[in-house]
């Protein structure tokens, strides 16, 4: 593939105050761009000031939402920084591609440019406990013209935001409502890619729920609202009766990375975990009798949430004492001990960035 070219910044910005990052509110002083055409494939990478986009008003993701994207994290170690699992998330957007009719990324290029972006901007990598640099990778269908098909331009995009804990609240249990309305996604839709147009889509329960104080809401299945789906920007998990159970990945819910990355974990620690169907009545029926020990959500943004409250039909139902659960404690310092390059990477999940 083609060398990147890199265009400087010529002012930097100031860095914002570590202590207050928030999340997705700053940016750092360069993006990755590049471009596909079909019949030519992907052009033009290059390195930029961080700038506006200028987009044709008939742009195909103005219309017809084609958006894809990906979010992962680098970290500062001790001795320099480091990405987790980076390329299952290219991999991961690959397959999104696919379902939203977009151009495949090449693996390993990409993986390139998100190094060569990040070392250009390793100044940016906050150092203080539970910061890091989100990435996020982006792409969305360019065609100039309001005709419904699949897209032959499109555009790549990466940018990096210095982050500080996702939840407000840091590690601490957070007030989940079950959500029997809305529905975020059903099989055989694009529930299984991270587009934006899911996320759009879940807005308005989300809106709901936290005008009434919950943090996120847990989504049901599309067709029977029975099954526990996820949480979201997080899968989920509970602790049921010393075994460990997640929902399986139906096609509807996202295939996460940390999902993944704790199932792996948990089975190395002896604990059992099934990945299966899990009904909403199973779930209440495991709260009102004890034996749900723990629950708790995952993702890469706030890595591990406990649950201390499930509200399911304006019932409250009070998981592990309104506390962080043990297991979901031990989870949270393995993955970032990981991640911060205190534990040791066993597993060869970690990929250095060279500054
Ligand atoms: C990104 C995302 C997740 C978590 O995936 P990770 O790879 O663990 O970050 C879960 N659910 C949804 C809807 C998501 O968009």
């Amino acid at each position: 593939m083609q060398e990147i070219k890199i265009v400087k910044a010529k002012t930097l910005k100031e860095k914002p105050d570590s202590t207050n990052l928030g999340f997705g509110k700053y940016f750092t002083d360069h993006m990755f761009m590049m471009e596909y055409t079909e019949g030519k494939g992907w052009e033009n990478a290059r390195i930029v000031p961080f700038d506006y986009i200028p987009i044709h008003p008939a742009s195909t993701v103005l219309h017809y939402g084609a958006e894809i994207f990906e979010g992962m994290k680098a970290y500062k170690t001790k001795d320099g920084f480091q990405m987790f699992r980076p390329l299952e998330n290219i991999r991961r957007m690959n397959d999104s591609a696919e379902r939203l009719c977009l151009p495949a990324l090449p693996e390993e290029f990409t993986l390139k440019a998100l190094k060569e972006l990040i070392s250009l901007d390793y100044a940016w990598i906050p150092e203080k406990e539970g910061t890091s640099l989100y990435i996020r990778p982006f792409m969305f269908g360019n065609d100039e013209s309001l005709g419904v098909h699949a897209v032959h331009r499109a555009t790549f995009v990466v940018i990096l935001s210095p982050v500080g804990n996702y939840y407000a609240e840091g590690l601490n249990p957070v007030k989940i409502s079950i959500e029997s309305e809305d529905v975020r996604a059903v099989r055989g839709g694009t529930g299984y890619a991270k587009c934006g147009g899911n996320y759009a889509a879940s807005m308005r329960a989300g809106k709901r729920a936290a005008a009434k104080g919950f943090s996120q809401v847990l989504w049901l299945d599309g067709v029977e609202r029975k099954y526990i789906e996820e949480v979201g920007a997080m899968n989920v998990m509970f602790k049921i009766n010393g075994e460990i159970i997640t929902p399986m990945l139906t096609g509807s819910v996202l295939p996460g990375i940390t999902r993944k990355s704790c199932i792996e974990i948990l089975r190395e620690w002896g604990y059992k975990v099934t990945e299966r169907l899990i009904s909403v009545d199973e779930l209440i029926g495991a709260a009102k009798d004890g034996t749900l020990e723990e629950a708790w959500g995952t993702g890469t943004a706030a890595v591990i949430s406990p649950i201390g409250h499930l509200v399911y039909q304006d019932v409250d139902h009070v998981v592990a004492d309104n506390k962080i659960g043990e297991l979901a404690q031990r989870l949270y310092n393995e993955l970032t001990g990981i991640q911060w390059g205190r534990v040791e990477d066993k597993r060869g999940w970690c990929v250095k960035v060279e500054k």
